[in-house]
């Protein structure tokens, strides 16, 4: 799934009142999965209070779901070792074309803290084509909504620091 199209899907979920926006996928709302791909599980932690805390996800369209084969986004945190990393590759596999990979916390981005090594790849953006990251070491829940919301809108706003 292209920038350009979470950007317009996000557009359409997260719009304020006002003229409805066409349709741009027949899927709504947007579904996420998440793994945890290694590091210290903080930004796991982060993850899992925006999924649980009251945040007014399901308002905003978006939901969180424990099948990859039902979702749209893989959420990917922490480093990714190179246990995991099979983990990682068969959810996305699992998941149904259009689809769109969301990489949280610094560890997804480019490994952190976390160098290559025996039992480390790293970060993402040097194995995948990362559609949307959100930075923070960790993101709280309140960073990681609104750099979604940020990364994808069409105006941007300021992303808050962690
Ligand atoms: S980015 Fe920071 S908080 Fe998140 S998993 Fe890595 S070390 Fe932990």
């Amino acid at each position: 799934m292209s920038t350009v199209l979470i950007r317009a899907l996000f557009t359409s979920l997260l719009a304020p009142a006002g003229p409805a926006l066409p349709p741009v996928v027949s899927r709504s709302p947007l579904v996420f999965f998440h793994v945890d791909s290694g590091g210290c599980e903080a930004c796991s932690l982060e993850v899992e209070a925006l999924r649980k805390g009251d945040y007014g996800l399901a308002e905003a369209g978006i939901v969180f779901t424990d099948a990859p084969r039902l979702a749209d986004i893989l959420l990917v945190t922490g480093t990714c070792t190179r246990m995991m990393a099979p983990v990682v590759k068969a959810a996305w596999e699992a998941m149904p074309q259009p689809k769109g990979l969301l990489a949280v916390g610094a560890c997804a981005i480019d490994g952190g803290p976390f160098a290559e090594n025996y039992a480390v790849l790293g970060g993402l953006e040097k194995r995948a084509s990362v559609d949307c990251a959100i930075p923070g070491c960790p993101p709280t829940p309140d960073a990681i909504l609104q750099g979604i919301v940020n990364l994808l809108s069409p105006t941007p706003a300021p992303i808050m620091e962690a």
